[in-house]
């Protein structure tokens, strides 16, 4: 395992800089280089400055950055002038609607322009998005250009009677190379910032307000601590988006110090899934090359991250026909969860991608494997393939390849986001 890079809530630690000219605008008091779990790929830092890069100027990323720690950036800002009162209200603006107009909200040129050089509204653009018609309804694929011109997708999946999930990406590209996975062929470009998670959530809501956000859009979670927890603070904030904590599941292939930081945080209520795919430990090293703990520390780890009897742990298992599809794999896979506490296994049909690993498994090969698994004692869901035709199933994000190569499937204009 690289270096693990420091993480603290840094949304919530402002302090004054006591230079001159900027000198009233307060900074971040945490160093944290926000540095890739993965030492030797280059280039996976954020182009721009964040709240979260040390010691930098204002203004704030409005997305990543909880509303008090905006308030107390801005009482520091307007000292006893009148302006901060706002703080709540634009902060709000922000992350539910991908807003900042100060002049909205009665306040003069002056307290306006202040408020211009305290914060910042960084919305990446929808350049494309994909439209599937599904059973439930209709899902959507965004495909998001950053402030460095990078691209990232996220999916708006109709979960039925109203409801909706997003799944959210949290690095642009992944170290990781599941054989499986579209993202794992482009490798790591560069980690998302907490802003650019929040955003995607933010570009959501102008549709449809997701009900539950699912951390198993690109990239490894657990190798951006810094974009993954500030994002869960600023997600969670009562004062903005204000999801509760069980509606927020992080998916690891099993990230086993990040499993430990997910302890310490302490949030009993966490959604958590593993993506297993392979339960010995030679066929996941050939199917998750990058994935450097053994299944053992794997379990250990999972077994002293269960913070509540009831959590029901997810276990996700790529349906891969002639690889991991046989009675031996599901009697496996209830060995490895046989320690686990409450656990319910999502069997995921496998979506080909652009080079396929094999062929999507057909009703009668799931159904035979959701049998097996039942019949080893577990709880299982069978996963209903949503998003295949517009690449937007599970495995499939490019971050725009596919889009660029023109698949099929409905498709909007280019539209500004903001
Ligand atoms: S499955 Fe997840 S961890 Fe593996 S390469 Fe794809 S995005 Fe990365």
């Amino acid at each position: 395992m690289g270096r693990w890079p420091e993480f603290s809530f840094a949304v919530q630690s402002f302090e004054l800089r006591s230079t001159s000219g900027a000198g009233r605008f307060p900074t971040q008091s945490n160093s944290h280089s926000g540095r890739s779990a993965n030492p030797g790929h280059a280039g996976v830092e954020p182009a721009a400055p964040t709240c979260f890069d040390g010691f930098v100027t204002p203004p704030i990323d409005l997305l990543g950055t909880t509303a008090p720690a905006l308030l107390r950036a801005a009482v520091t800002a307007f000292e006893n002038t009148k302006g901060a009162h706002v703080a709540h209200r634009l902060h709000r603006d922000a992350v539910t609607r991908g807003e900042f107009a100060p002049p909205s909200h009665g306040l003069g040129p002056r307290a306006a322009d202040t408020w211009r050089q305290i914060a910042r509204l960084e919305l990446p653009r929808v350049v494309d998005t994909a439209f599937e018609d599904t059973p439930t309804g209709k899902l959507r694929k965004r495909l998001l250009r950053l402030g460095d011109g990078r691209t990232v997708e996220s999916v708006h999946l109709p979960m039925g009677r109203g409801r909706s999930s997003l799944c959210l990406s949290t690095q642009v590209g992944c170290a990781r190379a599941c054989t499986f996975c579209e993202t794992g062929r482009e490798g790591l470009l560069r980690n998302l910032t907490p802003g650019e998670i929040v955003a995607q959530v933010t570009l959501a809501c102008r549709d449809q307000r997701p009900d539950t956000l699912v951390f198993m859009g690109m990239g490894e979670p657990l190798d951006n601590p810094t974009g993954l927890f500030g994002a869960l603070e600023v997600l969670t904030d009562p004062h903005g988006l204000a999801y509760a904590r069980d509606r927020l599941t992080i998916c690891t292939v099993g990230h086993v110090p990040g499993l430990q930081r997910l302890r310490e945080l302490g949030w009993k209520r966490l959604g958590l899934a593993l993506s297993l795919n392979a339960a010995d430990d030679g066929l996941r090293r050939e199917l998750m090359p990058q994935t450097r703990w053994s299944l053992g520390e794997i379990q250990r780890a999972l077994v002293a991250y269960r913070q509540r009897k009831n959590l029901a742990l997810g276990v996700h298992w790529c349906l891969l026909p002639g690889i991991n599809d046989t009675q031996r794999d599901a009697e496996a896979i209830a060995r490895f969860c046989a320690p686990l506490g409450r656990v319910l296994v999502h069997v995921i049909p496998y979506n080909p991608g652009s080079e396929p690993l094999t062929r999507a498994p057909n009703v009668t090969e799931t159904e035979r494997f959701v049998g097996w698994l039942r019949d080893a004692g577990l709880a299982v869901r069978r996963r209903v393939t949503k998003g295949r035709s517009v690449m937007a199933a599970c495995g499939q994000l490019a971050g725009g390849a596919a889009a660029a190569a023109g698949k099929a499937g409905d498709r909007a204009p280019e539209r500004p986001s903001s």
